[in-house]
C-alpha cells in the first residue's frame, strides 16, 4: 500500500513570513510600522493595506528583485516547525504545496526550505487551488484552502490561529486547527495507529 500522502503549506505553517515582511516593506516601501502587522496572526485580522502601501506589497515583497530575496533571506522558521517538518517525513509521502505566485518567489522558497528544513526534498508543487491538487492530507493555515480541500471529502488540518479558528467543521469532520504539537498526535491517532498505515 502506498504511503498517505501530505500536501504541505509554507508560510504560516513551517515558515514566520510576516514577521520579515513587514521590516522589509518598512525599509523598501516606506510603509510606517504602525500599518503593518507583526506576525502572521496580525496580518491576517488586517490585511488591507490602502494605497500607496497595496503597491509597495507586491513591489517589495514578491517582484523579482533585492528586498524580495532579502524577505526570503531572512525569514525564520515558526516555533516547532523544523519538528513537525521532520515527523511528517519520516511518516508520510510529504510533499510542499504553496502557492507562491512567480518562479522567482518559488525559487526563493526552495533555497528557503533548502536551508531550514533538514532532509527537504524537491520538487514542491506551486498552486492556488489547493483543493485540486494529488494529496491525502492538506496541512495549511488560511481557512479559505482549509475549507476547500476539506469539502473535497479529504483531511484539512493546520496550526491554529485567531483568522482560521473559524473554519468550517460541517464542511467535512476532518477539517481542523490544532497547535503544532496538536497537529502531530491528530496524525498519529488518525494514521499510525491504524493497521492499513505502512
Ligand atoms: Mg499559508
Amino acid at each position: 500500500m502506498r504511503k498517505t500522502r501530505v500536501l504541505l503549506d509554507v508560510d504560516g505553517v513551517l515558515r514566520d513570513w510576516w514577521g520579515v515582511a513587514r521590516l522589509v516593506l518598512n525599509h523598501f516601501g516606506k510603509v510606517p510600522l504602525d500599518l503593518l502587522p507583526n506576525n502572521t496572526e496580525e496580518w491576517f485580522s488586517r490585511h488591507h493595506l490602502e494605497e500607496p502601501h497595496k503597491s509597495a506589497f507586491i513591489k517589495y515583497l514578491f517582484d523579482p528583485g533585492l528586498s524580495t530575496m532579502i524577505a526570503h533571506k531572512m525569514a525564520s522558521p515558526l516555533p516547532g516547525a523544523k519538528q513537525l517538518y521532520a515527523y511528517l517525513t519520516g511518516n508520510f509521502d510529504v510533499t510542499i504545496c504553496s502557492s507562491q505566485g512567480n518562479s522567482f518567489c518559488q525559487a526563493l522558497t526552495e533555497e528557503w526550505l533548502r536551508t531550514h528544513m533538514p532532509k527537504f526534498k524537491s520538487p514542491c508543487i506551486f498552486a492556488q487551488k489547493k483543493e485540486n491538487c494529488i494529496g491525502d492530507i492538506l496541512i495549511d493555515d488560511k481557512p479559505e484552502n482549509l475549507n476547500a480541500f476539506g469539502a473535497t471529502g479529504r483531511i484539512a488540518i493546520g496550526p491554529i490561529y485567531n483568522y482560521n479558528m473559524w473554519i468550517n467543521h460541517n464542511m467535512c469532520e476532518a477539517t481542523g486547527v490544532f497547535d503544532m504539537p496538536g497537529i502531530i498526535e491528530y496524525l498519529d491517532r488518525t494514521f499510525l495507529d491504524s493497521p492499513e498505515h505502512v
